[in-house]
């Protein structure tokens, strides 16, 4: 038989001997003998083209390495160059397990370090924000992730700040160089990520800032969803024109919240002013009132509010019982004077019908003719003068009783008055030196911890223990001891921030909440006002007195009550004591 020429006859022979020789009809079979038939060599490397080149091309390309490697494989197949298609994909898969090797146990350990640390110009705001920054716009990719927060780390470690937006765009600078493949990876530029973090500043920070806007509100969510989608000029510019529009309102809104918080503020004013008039000679009053007008005048803060509205609490509840005891005082005066009125009418019913009998007498001792007749009338003259005598006495007996009954109910309401103010719920400062009670502090205690959680910033507290006070009350008085506290409170208020707390934890004890405050900056506060005490001396009797105190510092941990944070302190104290007082002790 003549060898078969054209490719149809070639294929009919070799199925005709796939037959005869019995050899199963795989495709393998059918193509060594095809190229036995046809003279030719099988083409050994054809096989795996397709295939390979529709693996390379179903392989991701989000990251750049990934890219780099599509590009590669790419390459490769067109050149039909397996060897280089194995290296570069064994490659890639090495380099993968060794990223996955990455030492993301030690970042993530240097994280928490840094985290904790004291950065110059760095608050943990600050670093949450880079950090979920590098989050977004790198979490789908463990490298960059890993290169970005490793840089992160790096310049919070040399003290840079503002670092974050820089590490981000500097590595975004690198994709060119694996230039895009597929076009639809080529938008995935900072255009996009820029697009997407207006959306998102749009949609999360100002819709939920105008929560009593719903209207702006919406309009932010809606402006977010279209900044998103916009692709044309003609969109954009569409685009950009709301956005004015938005903006314009946001600012009319910003001026009627302004107009609204000024509103207020006069408001408060006018009350607390009307509240002074009303309040008569209390000194305690006028004092916290001077109190909230002090804080009203200053810019306004959360917690300047807080402690006006307690303030003014105490004031409102300090008047009201005022009040109460006032009313009954005056009712008791009443009472007396109606008293002295009848007392008084009688008495001068008495003595008008006394003038008139002693009328009488005279008239008749003048007419009388013996002395038996002016026995008489001398005996009824004795007898009219000492009833007069003995109503004139119990009139004064009787005036001199509800004098008395007056007083007693005066002292009595004195008493009360004191009694409400220890006992009172609503008393939250302590009414010698104006500082918050233990009451007070629990009460602000659980608002500033609430606060640090939140924010998640640290909180010190301080326990602070004036020295020798004992014997500073035996050499010069109780009163001395007392106006030595309103002394140390006083240099409190006026040394520490407006943030900071100050409150009477005992006799000579007081506890200082210092949020915001690393532990290191939380003894230079105290040492400040340890300082400030030897410069502004206590006068007492015109003899300067020098108070010291020792304190005890610690930080508050997520483990901690207020009682335990306080014993901390508490012991730091006692060391400040033990190792010779007038110091501070942080609490390790
Ligand atoms: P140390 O340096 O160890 O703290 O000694 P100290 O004398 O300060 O402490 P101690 O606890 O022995 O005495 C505290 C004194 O404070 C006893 C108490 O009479 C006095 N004290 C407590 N409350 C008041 C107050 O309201 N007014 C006055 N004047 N004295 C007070
Ligand atoms: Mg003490
Ligand atoms: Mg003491």
């Amino acid at each position: 038989m003549s060898t078969p020429v054209n490719p149809f006859e070639i294929a009919r022979e070799t199925l005709r001997l796939l037959a005869a020789r019995r050899i199963p009809p795989s495709p393998e079979n059918y193509q060594t003998l095809y190229h036995e038939i046809a003279g030719t060599k099988p083409k050994t490397n054809s096989f795996p083209e397709e295939q390979l080149r529709s693996l390379a091309a179903a392989l991701p390309k989000v990251s750049p390495d990934q890219l780099r490697l599509a590009r590669q494989l790419d390459e490769a197949v067109k050149t039909a160059n397996w060897a280089d298609y194995k290296k570069y994909l064994t490659e890639f898969v090495a380099a993968l397990a060794e990223s996955q090797k990455l030492g993301w146990s030690e970042l993530i350990a240097d994280l928490l370090r840094q985290w904790e640390a004291k950065h110059q110009g760095l608050t943990t705001t600050r670093k949450r924000e880079s950090v979920e920054h590098i989050l977004t716009s790198s979490g789908a990719n463990p490298d960059t992730l890993f290169n970005r927060l490793q840089s992160l780390l790096r310049s919070w470690g040399q003290g840079k700040a503002n670092e974050t937006a820089n590490l981000v765009a500097a590595d975004e600078a690198e994709p060119p160089e694996v230039a895009p493949i597929t076009g639809a990876k080529a938008s995935q530029t900072p255009l996009t990520e820029l697009r997407e973090l207006f959306a998102f500043t749009l949609e999360t920070a100002m819709a939920t800032q105008l929560l009593e806007s719903p209207q702006l509100s919406s309009d932010a969510k809606v402006l977010a969803k279209d900044i998103r989608t916009a692709a044309s000029p003609e969109q954009l510019q569409e685009f950009l024109t709301r956005l004015k529009r938005f903006a314009f309102k946001l600012e009319l809104l910003a001026e009627d919240q302004a107009e609204l918080r000024l509103s207020l503020l006069n408001l408060l004013r006018l009350l607390v002013g009307n509240i002074t008039e009303l309040v008569l000679d209390d000194h305690w009053l006028h004092g916290q009132i001077a109190v909230v007008r002090e804080i009203i005048d200053k810019p306004l803060s959360q917690r300047a509010l807080d402690d006006a509205e307690r303030r003014l609490r105490e004031v409102l509840f300090k008047q009201a019982q005022l009040k109460a005891s006032l009313s009954e005082a005056r009712d008791a005066i009443k009472h007396m004077l109606a008293g002295f009125v009848d007392h008084l009418a009688d008495f001068a019913e008495v003595t008008s019908d006394y003038h008139d009998k002693i009328e009488n007498f005279a008239a008749k001792i003048s007419s009388a003719n013996d002395i038996a007749e002016l026995e008489t009338v001398l005996g009824d003259v004795m007898r009219e003068t000492r009833t007069v005598q003995i109503n004139a006495q119990r009139s004064r007996d009787e005036l001199r009783l509800t004098q008395q009954q007056v007083l007693a109910s005066e002292t009595r309401i004195r008493e009360l008055e004191r009694e409400l103010e220890v006992t009172s719920d609503l008393v939250r400062h302590d009414q010698l030196t104006g500082v918050l009670n233990r009451r007070g502090l629990e009460e602000i205690f659980a608002k500033e911890t609430a606060r640090a959680t939140r924010h998640d910033t640290t909180l010190c507290v301080a326990l602070i223990d004036i020295d020798n006070f004992k014997k500073l009350n035996d050499s010069m008085g109780h009163q001395a001891g007392d106006e030595a506290l309103i002394h140390l409170a006083g240099i409190c208020r006026d040394t520490l921030r407006p943030q900071d707390t100050v409150a009477r934890y005992g006799g000579e004890e007081f506890i200082v909440l210092l949020p915001e405050t690393s532990l290191d900056d939380a003894v230079i506060a105290l040492t400040r006002l340890q300082r400030e005490l030897t410069k502004k001396f206590f006068l007492h009797a015109n003899e300067k007195i020098l108070i010291t105190f020792s304190a005890g510092v610690t930080q508050m941990t997520v483990d901690d009550n207020q009682s335990s944070v306080i014993k901390r302190a508490d012991e730091a104290m006692y060391q400040a004591k033990q190792s010779g007082k007038n110091r501070v002790v942080p609490s390790p």
